[in-house]
C-alpha cells in the first residue's frame, strides 16, 4: 500500500513505472523494519536490485519504507550498495531525490528520530498539527491526473501495482501503546487517524478499479477515531464502506483485545458486507508475561472475548500472533499459553520466537532465556498451532462459504472465504466452477481441508466480477 502511494507520486511527477527492475533507471525498494526476518528480506531485495547495476538500464538502487526510516544513516553506512536511503520526510520530494541520485549527486541519509515527538501528546490536538508531518498513506489534497487518484474529494496519491480484487486501505498511522518488545511507535510515530471521508473516497476509487474487498490496515484499528473525538468512528465507517457500490467485503485487520468493545463486535458480526473476521493480537495469555509486555488480559478473558464473538457469529474467523520465549517466561507461563491456544479455536496463528529489537524496553530486561529454550518453545507452539488450525479448518467441512475468486490458472480456481485474510491466512480452492472469473463471488460448500486451506464445491455465483 505504501508502495502504491509512492508509485502514485512518481507517476504524477511524470515517471514511467515498469514491472521489471531491470528495465528501470532507478529501482526503489520498499523495505520493512518490523522483525529480523523482514529486515533480512529487505536487505536481500536491495542486494538483488544492486546486482542489476552495470548490466542493463538500472543505474541506481534506493531504499524507502520502514527499515529505511528506522535506521537511516546507519543503514546507509552498513549497506553502501544502496545509492540512497530515504525516510518518510523525503517522500514529498521523492522526484528531486531520485533525480539527484541519477545525476550522480548524493543525498545524505537522515538521522532517525523518535517520530512520536512530531505530534502533540493529546490525541485531539494531532489533526491540526498533522499537515506538517510526513504520514505515508494519509494522502494529500493535491491536483492529480485521473487514474492516479480518486475522482473527487481529498485526493489520495495511489497507483495500483496489480489487478487483484483485494486492496488494503490505510486507516491510521502510528501507535500510542507501549508494548515493551515493539519498536514500531518510535519510527511510525503517535497514533493518528485518517479522516473518514479520505478513507471512503479511496475505497470508492478502488471500487472503480474493480476492487471487491477492502482491508483496513493500521498498527491498531481499534483506536481509530480517538484523535477525531469519536472512539466509535470505526463502527460508523465500516457500514459506510460496506455501502460503497462495488465493494462487497470490508475486512479489518489488527485489533487490540484490550480495546475491543461490544458495539464494534456487533457491527463486525451484524453488518452485511463487513466480514466477521477478528485479527486479535493476543501475543501471550499468561498474565505475568503480558504485564512484562505492557499488555493486558489473561487466558480466560481472551476465551470469553472469543466466545462473545462466536455467540454472535459462529462462523467468524479469528487469527492471532504470539511471542514465545519472552524474558522471564517460565514453563508454567508457556503451558498457560498452550492452554489458551488449545481452547481458542483460531483459524490462523503466527508464532514468533522472542529476539531483542533495537531500542525497545524488553531488550533491557533481565531474565532472557537461552536461545535453545526459545527455539524449543517456538517449535513446540508452532507444531501445536499447525495441528489446531488444521483441526479448525476440518471443522468447517460441510459449512457454506462465500468465496471471492482471486486467481484462475490452468483450471485451478483459488480464492478466499470470509474467514481467510489475504497473505496471512489460508486459501479456498473452488471445484465445479470451470468458468470462474477473478473478482466473482461464489456460494460454495466446504468439502475438504488441507492444513488451513479449504476445498469447496461451487453452488452458484452470488455476485459477478466488477468488470462483467
Ligand atoms: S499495539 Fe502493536 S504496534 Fe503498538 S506497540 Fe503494541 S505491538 Fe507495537
Amino acid at each position: 500500500m505504501d508502495s502504491e502511494e509512492l508509485a502514485g507520486r512518481l507517476e504524477a511527477d511524470g515517471w514511467l513505472l515498469v514491472d521489471d527492475a531491470a528495465d528501470a533507471d532507478v529501482a526503489v525498494v520498499n523495505t520493512c523494519g518490523f522483525v529480523e526476518a523482514a529486515k533480512k528480506d529487505s536487505v536481500d531485495a536491495l542486494l538483488e536490485a544492486n546486482d542489476l547495476k552495470g548490466h542493463g538500464r538500472t543505474q541506481a538502487v534506493v531504499a524507502v519504507g520502514c527499515m529505511a526510516e528506522r535506521y537511516g544513516k546507519e543503514l546507509q553506512d552498513a549497506l553502501p550498495e544502496a545509492d540512497a536511503v530515504l525516510g518518510f520526510d523525503d517522500y514529498a520530494n521523492i522526484t528531486d531525490r531520485l533525480q539527484t541520485i541519477l545525476s550522480g549527486g548524493h543525498h545524505a541519509a537522515h538521522l532517525p528520530r523518535d517520530r512520536r515527538k512530531l505530534l502533540p501528546l493529546t490525541p485531539v490536538e494531532r489533526q491540526a498539527a498533522a499537515a506538517d508531518v510526513a504520514l505515508p498513506g494519509h494522502g494529500a489534497p493535491e491536483d492529480l491526473p485521473d487514474g492516479v487518484a480518486p475522482a473527487s474529494g481529498p485526493r489520495t496519491l495511489r497507483r495500483r501495482l496489480d489487478d487483484s480484487p483485494v486492496a488494503s486501505v490505510k486507516l491510521a498511522s502510528g501507535c500510542d501503546r507501549r508494548c515493551s518488545f515493539c519498536a514500531i511507535p518510535a519510527f511510525r510515530g503517535s497514533f493518528i487517524s485518517r479522516r473518514p471521508s479520505d478513507v471512503l473516497h479511496e475505497s470508492q476509487w478502488l471500487a472503480e478499479q474493480n476492487v471487491r474487498e477492502v482491508v483496513l490496515v493500521s498498527e491498531n484499528n481499534t483506536s481509530y477515531g480517538k484523535d477525531l473525538g469519536d472512539i466509535r468512528l470505526l463502527e460508523t465507517l465500516l457500514s459506510e464502506i460496506a455501502a460503497v457500490e462495488g465493494i462487497e467485503r470490508v475486512r479489518v485487520s489488527y485489533l487490540q483485545p484490550a480495546e475491543m468493545r461490544p458495539g464494534l463486535i456487533d457491527v463486525m458480526t451484524g453488518t452485511p458486507g463487513v466480514v466477521p473476521y477478528f485479527d486479535l493480537s493476543f501475543q501471550h495469555s499468561a498474565p505475568a508475561v503480558l504485564r512484562r509486555m505492557r499488555r493486558f488480559g489473561n487466558t480466560d478473558q481472551f476465551l470469553d472475548l472469543l466466545k462473545t464473538i462466536r455467540d454472535k457469529a459462529p462462523q467468524a474467523g479469528a487469527r492471532s500472533n504470539f511471542i514465545v520465549g519472552f524474558p522471564g517466561e517460565t514453563e508454567e507461563d508457556f503451558a498457560e499459553l498452550e492452554r489458551f491456544v488449545t481452547h481458542a479455536g483460531l483459524d490462523a496463528i503466527g508464532v514468533f520466537g522472542y529476539s531483542d529489537e533495537d531500542g525497545t524496553e524488553a531488550a533491557t530486561f533481565d531474565g532472557k532465556l537461552p536461545e535453545d529454550v526459545v527455539s524449543d518453545r517456538l517449535a513446540r507452539l508452532s507444531k501445536l498451532a499447525e495441528e489446531l488450525t488444521a483441526q479448525r479448518a476440518e471443522q468447517r467441512i460441510g459449512d457454506e462459504v462465500e468465496v471471492l475468486v482471486e486467481s484462475v490458472e490452468d483450471g485451478l480456481v483459488e480464492g478466499r472465504s470470509a474467514h481467510q485474510a489475504p497473505e496471512t491466512d489460508g486459501l479456498t480452492t473452488l471445484t465445479g466452477a470451470p468458468d470462474a472469473v477473478v473478482g466473482q463471488f461464489y456460494r460454495a460448500r466446504v468439502t475438504g481441508s488441507e492444513g488451513v486451506d479449504l476445498v469447496a464445491e461451487a453452488i452458484e455465483i452470488c455476485r459477478q466480477a466488477a468488470a462483467e
